[in-house]
């Protein structure tokens, strides 16, 4: 069973750990984020840009690299990020993602996409 944002009915973010990133299909469902690596070496977190965009964006979780994110995956899967998820190209899109959900930064315009 998928858990659901019980406010808007939006899928919340859920995690899937692969081990290479050829894994991750070219299509990411929204609602899924693909934590490339093996366990305890995660490298990259892959997720398709909530806005609607298509835009896949790739977090550094490298902590050696920067910018880099901190992740933790919930008992039921949903995800944090922390810091927010700031698009300086593409669509701008800044949103934080916390226990699976978006919340968006200054772009009301687009809540409830
Ligand atoms: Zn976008």
């Amino acid at each position: 069973m998928v858990p659901q944002d019980f406010g808007t009915g939006c899928p919340l973010y859920t995690a899937i750990k692969v081990f290479n990133e050829n894994d991750v299909p070219n299509t990411i469902p929204r609602g899924l984020v693909f934590i490339v690596g093996s366990k305890g070496q995660e490298e990259l977190a892959v997720l398709s840009c909530p806005c609607g965009c298509g835009d896949r964006l790739r977090l550094n979780l490298i902590k050696a690299s920067k910018p880099n994110w901190s992740w933790l995956i919930d008992i039921d899967k949903t995800v944090t990020f922390c810091p927010s998820i700031n698009r300086l190209t593409g669509c701008k899109s800044h949103f934080f993602l916390t226990e699976g959900r978006v919340q968006w930064c200054g772009r009301s315009e687009i809540v409830g996409l």
